[in-house]
């Protein structure tokens, strides 16, 4: 066995390397060593000549494995290393497929975020009529959790529905948290009242669920009933009651089941747990404590606590802790290199900001891009920053530009300090306007109809300068608009936030 490995390792090194030579000796040892039909290294096989551009070879080696099994076997390799478009072209040359085949492929694309593609092999399965399972449905409603896909959600839970499909409790987990995330915690909760919850994952899906839209105290509420129906919490349990108490700040209401969890049910804190307590203390302004905290974990703290307590430094200008915690952090990753600059840009610190952005060109970081999507006419639309990619991209910069002018004769400006660098004043603003949620919902206002709600899903946490507008174009519009962030929900309406401006 260890010989298969040391060969996989072998072509993994050939996948950048590009030396075909010993991609073909490291293959002829493969066959030499009667390892041709293992599915591991097959797949290692066909990802390298891919990367080497030969695919006419991964295609033969793909050809020799023995049957529908091991081809599965392969795929599932293949998708496992991430793999996902090699292994789409070895499922389309897969003469049969059978149910393990379609999940397999369904289930890979929806663990490397590719929902919308998952979503379509899942029409695709429907077409060749294989009869999907359990397992099918378990990917395929994680998907459409993901996207915040309400239509995609509904269709396929009507689905579920009609084939009669036998809920489990992973099953009626996936629903519960898939409503809540496509924005509907109304449906969620009648998920939940109706099926078995003789499973604690179906009473965090619930909590965490509440937790997102920012309703606390519905939370805590279905965490009592859970004594009542002699259901035990567990350690994920906690981390979404303590993600409900850190979203509406609730410290005191936290603080208490961060000791109940210790004491009563004798859970030991974990990373999670505390990086949600010291979310929750920094950000209400304990920064203190949240920095005791993290001194008497007894777990070594991670990145994200350290992330967690600079970002409290940031909102509350506490410089001395916010250098500490950026000296603590030892892998330094993108995101800290941008919450570094923007904590010396709103000190107004641009030298510090400037040494940084040079650290982060030779380092080759770059800051993730924000992108939006939202759901229109049965397909989705995605936004990135300043884009210009879209085919109306005229008409939506035109509406954009429209509500950026009526909102600052609302009283409007924007936060100019959250860009990065000191560029000019105009220039920053410019820079702001142009945050994708801005260009989604511009979008949504061209297309949709008036009072309308609007729904707009984002891959990073929503910022102040957003948020602050979107609030105001809310009341403008009088329409409800809604944006799921990374962290939570924001319930826009008539200039108010559901989050209480508080997030
Ligand atoms: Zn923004
Ligand atoms: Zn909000």
């Amino acid at each position: 066995m260890s010989d298969c490995r040391v060969l996989v390792q072998i072509l993994k090194r050939c996948t950048t390397s590009w030396d075909s030579k010993t991609v073909a000796k490291t293959h002829a040892r493969v066959i030499v060593l009667g390892y041709a039909t293992y599915p591991s290294l097959a797949a290692s096989l066909i990802s390298t000549y891919a990367h080497c551009h030969q695919p006419h070879k991964a295609h033969h080696v793909f050809s020799r494995v023995m049957n529908l099994f091991n081809m599965n076997l392969v795929i599932e390799n293949l998708v496992k290393s991430g793999e996902c478009d090699i292994a789409k072209k070895m499922f389309d040359k897969t003469p049969v497929r059978d149910v393990v085949t379609w999940n397999t492929i369904i289930g890979g694309y929806v663990k490397n975020s590719r929902f919308l593609d998952a979503l379509s092999f899942f029409r695709g399965m429907m077409n060749a009529k294989v009869e999907p399972d359990g397992f099918t449905f378990a990917s395929v409603v994680t998907g459409c959790a993901r996207l915040g896909s309400f239509c995609n959600a509904e269709w396929v839970h009507c689905l579920m529905v009609e084939k009669r499909v036998e809920l489990n409790y992973i099953l009626s987990a996936a629903l519960v948290d898939m409503y809540a995330k496509c924005g509907r915690i109304d449906v969620s909760k009648q998920v939940f009242e109706s099926v078995v919850r003789d499973h604690v994952s179906v009473w965090n899906a619930m909590i965490n669920g509440l937790a997102v839209h920012g309703l606390a105290l519905d939370a805590t509420a279905v965490f009592s009933r859970m004594e009542l129906e002699n259901v035990l919490p567990d350690s994920v349990t906690f981390v979404g009651i303590l993600k409900a108490c850190s979203h509406c700040g609730l410290v005191v209401v936290g603080r208490e089941y961060f000791e109940m969890m210790q004491n009563r049910f004798l859970i030991r804190p974990q990373l999670e747990h505390y990086g949600t307590m010291v979310d929750l203390l920094g950000r209400a302004g304990h920064l203190e404590d949240a920095y005791s905290m993290v001194k008497a974990m007894s777990v070594e703290p991670d990145v994200v606590i350290w992330r967690s307590l600079l970002s409290a430094c940031r909102i509350h200008g506490k410089k001395e802790l916010g250098e500490l915690a950026i000296a603590n952090i030892s892998r330094l990753e993108s995101g800290d290199f941008v919450l570094l600059s923007n904590m010396y840009c709103s000190f107004k610190n641009w030298h510090g900001a400037e040494r940084v952005r040079q650290r982060m060109k030779k380092g080759g970081v770059r800051k993730k891009r924000g992108k939006s999507w939202i759901e229109f006419g049965n397909s989705i639309h995605q936004f990135n920053a300043a884009d210009q990619s879209h085919a109306e991209m005229k008409a939506i910069y035109r509406v954009l530009e429209g509500l950026m002018q009526r909102a600052k004769l609302e009283g409007f400006t924007p936060l100019t300090d959250l860009v990065l660098m000191d560029v000019s004043e105009e220039e920053k603003e410019e820079n702001l306007s142009f945050h994708s949620e801005k260009l989604a919902l511009a979008y949504s206002v061209l297309k949709s109809s008036p009072g309308t709600k609007i729904m707009i899903s984002k891959n990073l946490r929503i910022c102040q300068d957003c948020h602050n507008w979107i609030k105001i174009v809310s009341r403008i519009l009088n329409r409800e608009i809604i944006v799921r962030d990374r962290i939570r929900f924001h319930q826009f309406e008539g200039g108010f936030c559901s989050c209480g401006d508080y997030w």
